[in-house]
């Protein structure tokens, strides 16, 4: 059996035409059973009677309830620890990512790919800037972290059974679904397809959420903003430590006084300014740390049906 996982929140437009689409792309992928397993986050709209509904009509349709909006990482975590497929494939309940790369995606891991991922060649309905910030997010993180993205980044993936039950072993709350999968290593494939418009409704990922996603990723995966904090300080105080010799050279030399009121007040605010960074780089680990510690759930499961 293979689980299908989606992330669901306030998607009430979109679960019928899903449903029917699944239905007719797992029905030409012959001799495979599934399981679609709906993770709804708490959506405040017509999402859980929907859903119901769905389930009473075909019993491939599961459902994990959620108790409040924990974000689409934590629903996707959900169907994983929950599925009972021999692997499972996370897609978007928008019907942006189109049903039918299913059975590529399928095809694929019969092949032996541990981890498939599905790549966008190309995107429908998106903004210029939303396309451009996606793409700096892979290459920055491609660069500054231990892990390897598909630089044009994936949002959907199957995962063979072996790697869902190494991914289980993970309890970390501020992290990247996606990019723990990637460091998992397995032998890992790639299919192509193009990323569809929105079939109903609007994004939920707001640009805060995509901003606590990169900060997120790029913490969990990379020692570089600590490592480097050293090097700023180091490289700060070399430059305030010339510029005195710089002074006191003119002053020996050629009877320049020491002056400046702005050159006093430029090194007060870069040393500060540079300080307070530091200090928030730091708070970072610290505040994930601590939430960390602290071992609250990733999410809180209200009711499921299967
Ligand atoms: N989603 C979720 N919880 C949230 C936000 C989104 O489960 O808090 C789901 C959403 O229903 C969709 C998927 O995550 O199935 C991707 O979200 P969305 O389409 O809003 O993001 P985008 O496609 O714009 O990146
Ligand atoms: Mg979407």
């Amino acid at each position: 059996m293979i689980s299908l996982i989606f992330p669901t929140y306030n998607e009430e437009g979109n679960l019928a035409e899903l449903h029917r689409q699944l239905r007719e792309a797992t029905a030409s992928i012959e001799g495979q059973l599934f399981e679609f397993i709906f993770v709804d986050d708490c959506s405040s709209d017509r999402t859980p009677e929907i859903l119901r509904q769905l389930h009473e009509q075909d019993e491939r349709v599961k459902i994990i309830r959620f108790a409040r909006n924990c974000g689409s990482h934590a629903a996707i975590s959900a169907g994983l620890n929950e599925c009972r497929g021999a692997g499972a494939v996370v897609l978007a309940a928008d019907l942006q990512d189109p049903p039918e790369i299913i059975g590529q995606l399928i095809n694929e891991w019969k092949a032996g790919g541990k981890i498939v991922w599905g790549l966008r060649a190309g995107r429908e309905g998106e903004s210029f800037l939303t396309k451009a910030l996606a793409n700096l997010y892979y290459r920055v993180m491609n660069w500054l972290t231990i892990v390897k993205m598909p630089p044009k980044g994936a949002d959907v993936f199957l995962a063979d059974r072996v790697a869902i039950d190494a991914f289980k072993q993970f309890s970390e709350k501020y992290t990247s679904i996606f990019m723990t999968f990637a460091w998992l290593g397995f032998p890992q494939r790639n299919v192509e397809y193009v990323k569809a418009a929105r079939y109903r409704g609007e994004s939920k990922w707001t640009w805060g959420k995509k901003f606590k996603l990169a900060l997120d990723s790029l913490l969990s995966f990379s020692d570089i903003p600590v490592r480097y904090m050293s090097v700023l300080g180091f490289i700060t105080a070399l430059l305030g430590f010339a510029y005195a010799l710089f002074v006191f050279w003119k002053y020996v030399f050629f009877g320049v006084p020491v002056q400046g009121w702005s050159s006093l007040i430029i090194a007060i605010l870069v040393v500060g300014g540079v300080q307070m960074t530091m200090l928030g780089v730091l708070g970072e680990y610290l505040w994930r740390t601590f939430e960390e510690s602290r071992k609250r759930p990733v999410y809180v499961v209200e009711y499921k049906i299967d």
